[in-house]
């Protein structure tokens, strides 16, 4: 049985400027939606401008909307120096955005290579370094990397999904090391199979869903709202001495 998680409990984000990366659907917008009944202000981006737009209408806190294509070389940088701008400074940051093309290592397309490592890796981590820098230089802030209970285990057919997330795990290791002593923590969640777009482009089918779930102790997939409702605790107070840490969100699949 899948629990509901109640919005209303959980920790407060009072007046927090939130960028979040990939908000327009699945994890990004569920984390959006999170964030806003914990009273945050948001930065949403993405790429496409109105789907943020007709997004945003439905949040019941103040937005503001910033497009970037993340798998661009200017995108990051800009996106970070765009988003400060946005609300005077960002307390928070959510590495959320990214991209999957399962294919075997022996038919490795360079293309799909270099843009998943572009938006999975380089974008996440040139963000994070820029944002970090900003709050380390302001009143501190709180990094949230959404990455991947592949970036812990290999996965067939997730060779640049998998060399991009455990890389992205390094990248937020060494953001807390640097930075913890300036008032930045940076920490990584770390999901299983959500049944998002990209949950049902590679789990979709059940010849490759079957054997994953019978993996999972929990017996199911995880839900947008789970993978939510740790980032919001990795981004609030309540987490204040935490760093450096990559949390599974997998109903035990690490342990199996
Ligand atoms: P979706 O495919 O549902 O959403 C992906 C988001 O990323 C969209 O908002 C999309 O925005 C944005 N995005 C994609 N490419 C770019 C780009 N080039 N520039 C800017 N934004 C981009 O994915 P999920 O919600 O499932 O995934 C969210 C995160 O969770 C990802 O990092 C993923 O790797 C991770 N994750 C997902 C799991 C799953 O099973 N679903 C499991 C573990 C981790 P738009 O297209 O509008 O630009």
């Amino acid at each position: 049985m899948t629990p509901t998680i109640d919005r209303s409990t959980n920790p407060s984000l009072d007046g927090k400027r939130v960028l979040i990366t990939g908000a327009s659907r699945g994890i990004g917008a569920d984390i959006a939606q999170t964030f806003a009944a914990a009273g945050a202000r948001l930065v949403l981006s993405g790429r496409d401008h109105e789907s943020l737009e007709s997004f945003s209408r439905t949040l019941d806190t103040e937005t503001a909307i910033v497009v970037a294509d993340l798998s661009t070389a200017a995108g990051p940088d800009t996106l970070a120096a765009d988003a400060v701008d946005a609300f005077g400074g960002v307390d928070v940051l959510v590495n959320n955005a990214g991209i999957s093309y399962p294919e075997p290592v022996d038919a490795l397309d360079t293309a799909h290579f270099d843009e998943v490592i572009q938006v999975n890796l380089r974008a996440p981590s040139l963000l994070a370094a820029r944002i970090g820098r900003a709050m380390a230089d302001g009143d501190g802030g709180s990094i949230v990397t959404v990455a991947s209970a592949a970036a812990l285990r290999p996965l067939p057919e997730h060779y640049a999904y998998c060399t991009s997330k455990a890389g992205l795990i390094m990248a937020t290791k060494v953001l807390a090391l640097e930075l913890g002593g300036r008032g930045v923590r940076a920490n990584s969640v770390c999901p299983t199979v959500v049944l998002t777009d990209m949950g049902q482009k590679v789990w979709g089918d059940p010849v490759k869903s079957a054997p994953m779930l019978a993996r999972i102790p929990s017996g199911r997939f995880a839900e947008p709202s789970e993978v939510s409702a740790t980032a919001l605790w990795l981004a609030s107070d309540a987490s204040a001495m935490i760093n450096g840490i990559d949390i599974p969100v997998d109903g035990g699949y690490l342990v199996s």
